[in-house]
């Protein structure tokens, strides 16, 4: 059994980056850029007006001051218009500044007899002008190589006129879950079996980590169903095999993989849930055998599965976020292997939720967030922890 620092870092070394590709900026939310992208535009691109109103010389205007208005300048079309004292523009929003104005005095701001306005209000130089350049100037970084590409950060390469980004690679992600007691939701159950919910919780957890579930089957215990059902997954990135990396004689899925020529680097790490957690190459194909109980296959996919794949994708960042939250029950770890309990954060306390064995889905179904506890640590109510935030 190894440490859990120990599996990770194997994992990590084992697993690379995949050749990124370029992408419509349509189709990369939630991708990893492939590379460094900077301003070619300064934001604004020109002074423009931020309001609907009057394109002034602001010394011009003391309250009460007549202006005669000599033209209109909409947005989309810069006219070249020029004003001079005595004179204004009528402008709108994002409209271009017309030359020697440096103040827009908004339209609620003004009385407007036929050609002639009446300025009801003081008016300060730059007011409402949008100048070029103020919020983002040419060159600036707008977007990093491994940075989660999030709608504002499409929205910035869009306003510079990218159609494309390049982002990191495609990570293809298999799905067996073993075991002869499973039946698919919505089929008839029979006396003994249960409802296979682990397909569905890790090809959700794996869209969210950015991979696509390419397939998702179920396999009963024995070797040569198992067998097949490797092979054909192994052509993707990843497979994901959940039970049978057990040690009872109906967990097949290690001696199965042996027999088909896997390397296995990884067979029991020190975590709770999750200790026969099992990592190993088939031919190109990283394999991660996770245990059936639903709580330590969604521990052991977040703390193992989700870094390798964003690190394939690209990533920087490979840990969930973590927020500090106040405890609200004392807690301690006297056992063998680091612990990672579920819990609720809320309102910046973090409670522990439901049963905190491997089998209970529902107590893990009401949390939001995890808390590690090391081995011989503990913990008291009021202190301020760490966790890490899954949802
Ligand atoms: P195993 O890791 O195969 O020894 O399974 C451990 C426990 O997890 C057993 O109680 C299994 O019935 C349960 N289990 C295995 N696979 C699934 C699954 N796909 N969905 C829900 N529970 C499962
Ligand atoms: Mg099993």
């Amino acid at each position: 059994m190894i440490s859990e620092a120990e599996a990770r870092a194997k994992i990590l070394e084992a697993v690379r980056p995949l050749p990124p590709r370029k992408m419509s900026i349509a189709d990369a939310l939630d991708l990893l850029g492939a590379e460094d992208y900077f301003a070619r535009l300064p934001l604004p691109m020109f002074d423009n007006s931020a309001m609907d109103g009057y394109a002034v010389v602001a010394s011009d205007c003391k309250k009460g001051a007549r202006l005669r208005v000599i033209g209109e300048q909409p947005a989309g079309v810069d006219r070249k218009l020029r004003v001079s004292n005595g004179e204004t523009i009528r402008i709108f929003t994002g409209a271009a500044m017309p030359a020697g104005a440096d103040a827009v005095v908004m339209q609620e701001d003004v009385t407007r007899n036929g050609d002639e306005v009446v300025i009801n209000t003081d008016v300060d130089v730059d007011e409402f002008v949008r100048k070029r350049g103020c919020d983002l100037g040419e060159g600036q970084k707008i977007l990093g190589k491994g940075d989660r590409i999030v709608a504002t950060k499409l929205a910035l390469l869009a306003s510079q006129g990218f159609a494309q980004v390049s982002v990191g690679g495609e990570v293809r992600a298999a799905i067996i879950s073993t075991g002869d007691e499973l039946a698919k939701p919505g089929e008839k159950i029979q006396p003994g079996q249960i409802y296979d919910s682990n397909s569905v919780l890790l090809q959700s957890l794996m869209k969210r980590s950015g991979a696509v579930a390419a397939s998702a089957g179920n396999c009963s215990d024995d070797s040569d169903s198992l067998r097949a059902a490797m092979q054909s997954a192994a052509k993707n990135e990843i497979l994901i095999v959940s039970g049978g990396v057990s040690v009872g004689e109906h967990d097949l899925v290690q001696s199965t993989l042996r027999d088909l020529g896997a390397k296995i680097d990884i067979w029991r790490v020190a975590i709770k849930p999750g200790k026969p957690f099992l990592f190993g190459q088939l031919g190109r194909c990283f394999v991660f055998g996770l245990p059936g109980n639903p709580v330590s296959a969604f521990v052991t996919f977040l703390q193992f599965v989700r870094p390798a794949i964003l690190r394939m994708m690209g990533a920087n960042d490979l840990d969930l976020p973590k927020i500090p939250a106040k405890l609200t029950v004392d807690l301690i770890n006297d056992g063998e292997r680091a612990h990672y309990l579920r819990g609720k954060c809320e309102n910046g306390n973090f409670a522990p939720i439901g049963r905190e064995e491997s089998h209970a889905l529902f107590g893990l179904s009401q949390s939001n967030a995890l808390l590690r506890i090391e081995t011989g640590e503990s913990l008291k109510a009021g202190e301020i922890v760490d966790v890490q935030i899954w949802e």
